[in-house]
């Protein structure tokens, strides 16, 4: 009998995935925006394009009335999306939208509080309760404790002063405090954000709060001298909450949001929100301690692109782009159809118009993954004083 039972059940579950598969299974996020004193007009498009670009994500957005107008008609429909995306510091929602709201999070929805969104409803207790932590507007230790990290344990603070804080835009580390965390795992456990505002002196209930990353904020930069929390979670009823404190959008290029790192976080952070998993793979370019990587379009390079960027290279100049493709060909590493691909590529490039030191760097790599198909190409190298060392010098590997 127990093992019927057991039968039915498994069965159950193999149709349910099979059944879960033939649908156009996307997740629905909602953005909620048009109010803050940040740019939300380019902000919102953004972490559109940076969901969407996840392939898990479709994405709709609710625009609020502007600051001062009546805001009785915003309604949106949480319950229709598997997690809220919130890019909003503006004005109060009606209490009714403000329920609506609560019941969407406390019954399992998804929740995503993005950098400014955290200064938003400093009265509204269970956004409070949502947000873990937040600054400004009249936050101070009736809000909650500070929450930093010292010697690498978590601190709650309540000495009185205001939340929220930071000094002057600047690039900065990103520590994970929990790097086995779904959101993190496989990343590099330290990296380079880029320029951007080190949001400090948080402060708020900070219930059910895990603090996933932290920065330092040097107080050579302007900072407090602490480990100011980055990135969190909370749980809230039945709902999840990842929180990002990064990826200012001012005026200017908006190069915060343009971080893998910050992208990646991103990405993963609103899938677990909505789903408590992440089915994303992690990507092949991740950031590093040393230096940002930058992401044109919001999205990892195609191949294409890369060998097309690392063409200009020159030596003494940034190698970005080659670095990647090394990096791409070292995950192949074992994999006889991948490595192909990425011998095509470079014989490729061998043959346009790259620089010398492109052409150079290339064939290095050449030199441990090539096949005797590169010859005919790294020959016709050894006929140019500018390559012919190593040419030479990939053609007697490859030959060994
Ligand atoms: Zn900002």
């Amino acid at each position: 009998m127990k093992k019927y039972i057991l039968n039915i059940l498994s069965l159950s579950i193999v149709a349910t995935i099979l059944f879960s598969s033939c649908q156009d299974d996307k997740l629905k996020a909602l953005i909620v925006t048009g109010q803050n004193n940040h740019n939300w007009e380019v902000s919102h498009e953004i972490l559109s394009k940076i969901l969407v670009n996840s392939e898990v994500f479709k994405c709709d957005v609710a625009v609020s009335p502007a600051q001062g107008e009546d805001m009785s008609t915003f309604e949106p429909d949480f319950e229709k999306y598997d997690v809220v995306v919130l890019d909003y510091n503006g004005d109060k929602w009606t209490d009714e939208t403000q329920n609506k709201f609560e019941q969407f999070v406390k019954n399992g929805g998804g929740l995503v509080i993005y950098h400014a969104s955290n200064n938003s409803f400093p009265q509204w207790e269970a956004f409070n309760k949502m947000a873990g932590i937040g600054g400004w507007n009249g936050r101070n230790e009736q809000s909650g404790p500070y929450v930093y990290f010292k010697d690498g344990k978590e601190v709650k603070d309540n000495s009185p002063g205001n939340g929220g804080s930071h000094g002057p835009q600047h690039e900065f580390i990103v520590e994970h405090r929990q790097p086995e965390h779904p959101i993190l795992k496989g990343m590099p456990s330290r990296w380079m954000h880029s320029r951007d505002e080190l949001y400090s002196e948080l402060r708020g209930p900070a219930e059910n709060m895990t603090v996933l990353a932290t920065a330092y904020a040097d107080p050579k930069k302007g900072g407090t001298g602490r480990h100011e929390p980055m990135l969190m979670t909370i749980k809230y009823g039945k709902g999840r909450v990842f929180h990002t404190a990064m990826g200012h959008v001012g005026e200017e290029r908006p190069i915060a949001t343009q971080s893998a790192g910050f992208i990646i976080t991103l990405q993963r952070g609103a899938e677990w929100a909505a789903t408590g998993m992440v089915s994303q793979e992690m990507p092949a370019d991740l950031p590093n301690i040393s230096m940002p990587l930058i992401l044109h379009n919001y999205k990892q390079y195609g191949l294409d692109e890369l060998f097309n960027r690392s063409k200009k290279y020159e030596f003494g100049k940034s190698q970005k782009y080659l670095n990647l493709i090394s990096n791409r060909i070292r995950l192949a590493e074992g994999d006889v159809k991948k490595l192909k691909a990425f011998e095509a590529k470079i014989i490729e490039t061998l043959k346009s118009d790259a620089n010398a030191d492109a052409k150079n760097y290339l064939c290095r790599e050449l030199s441990w993954m090539g096949s005797s198909e590169s010859l005919p190409v790294l020959e016709e190298l050894t006929k140019k004083d500018a390559t012919k060392e190593m040419a030479q010098f990939a053609i007697e590997r490859i030959s060994e």
